[in-house]
């Protein structure tokens, strides 16, 4: 709440009184802090890579280039720092779409037993480098969603991808897809990996949270896998939630209308 105080003059009396306008600027000031947070972040994010190939830009050129060792080790830092930044600004420009709401999504009916096969698919190679053993679990009724399929495909990419990146290996990655007593659909991507800490968990879906930023990195994480499955599952009229336990696991659960918004539900 912002107080202003504004006195009332007379000119022969001097100061008679104040008028107090208290203004409720709280929802505003938040949104522009979190704002300013962002580009803060988004620049702090590009500036880090950008500065790596920078600098080993400049060792190539100072002779490395010619080192038959160095030469194409730095080349490949170069290439891999270029890569994190590509997938930083299709991160973001994902997301501003979103915001935007300017992405139409496409519904269509979409098989859910072989929505969740293909993705166990796309991540097949590297479960088994991890020697990651998936199970699935497709309970009964479950048969169509109405979605945007590519853009579910992605919110399924983005929960695997996390839970490939955060269970060591031998672990397990479950996808369950079940009915709920309401009717909705729920979707889940579990593992029992790492884990998040207690006191991470109310911000794990804000934009750059991360709960280890050097590991996120490392692995390739933007920061952003988690908000962007979120802004795809509310415009599809559903909820994402996550619980986890600290060297336990994690498990991300989101909801989708079975039956397009507005039809007969038949
Ligand atoms: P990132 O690109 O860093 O993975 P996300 O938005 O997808 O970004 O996730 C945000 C953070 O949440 C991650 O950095 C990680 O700390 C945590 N996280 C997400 N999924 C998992 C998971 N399955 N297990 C453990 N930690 C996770």
């Amino acid at each position: 709440i912002r107080v202003t105080f504004t006195p009332i003059h007379r000119r022969e009396t001097g100061i008679v009184g104040t008028i107090a306008v208290l203004q409720d600027v709280t929802e505003q000031e938040q949104l522009e802090a979190s704002r300013r947070e962002f580009v803060a972040n988004v620049s702090h994010e590009l500036r880090t890579p950008l500065t790596t190939i920078k600098s080993y830009t400049e060792a190539l050129e100072d002779g490395a280039m010619a080192d038959p060792e160095l030469g194409p080790k730095f080349a490949s830092v170069i290439q891999n720092q270029t890569e994190r930044m590509i997938r930083l600004v299709t991160d973001l420009l994902h997301l501003s779409r979103l915001d935007s709401k300017e992405a139409q999504l496409r519904k269509q009916p979409a098989n859910v037993m072989e929505m969740l096969e293909e993705v166990t698919d796309r991540f097949s190679f590297q479960m088994q480098e991890k020697e990651i053993k998936p199970t699935l679990f497709v309970g009964n009724g479950v048969s169509t969603a109405w979605v945007d399929r590519d853009q579910i495909d992605q919110v399924l990419d983005n929960l695997m991808s996390n839970a490939m990146k955060y269970t060591p290996e031998g672990g397990t990655i479950g996808l369950e897809a079940r009915i709920k007593e309401d009717g909705a659909l729920e979707i889940s991507v579990q593992d029992n990996g790492i884990g998040i800490p207690k006191k991470d968990l109310d911000r794990i879906f804000e934009r750059f949270y991360r709960v280890d930023k050097a590991r996120s990195r490392n692995m390739g994480g933007t920061g952003l896998g988690l908000s962007i499955a979120r802004e795809i599952v509310k415009a599809h009229g559903g909820t994402i939630s996550l619980q986890s336990e600290l060297g336990k696991g994690t498990k991300v659960t989101f909801t989708l209308p079975q039956y397009e918004q507005g039809g007969d539900g038949a």
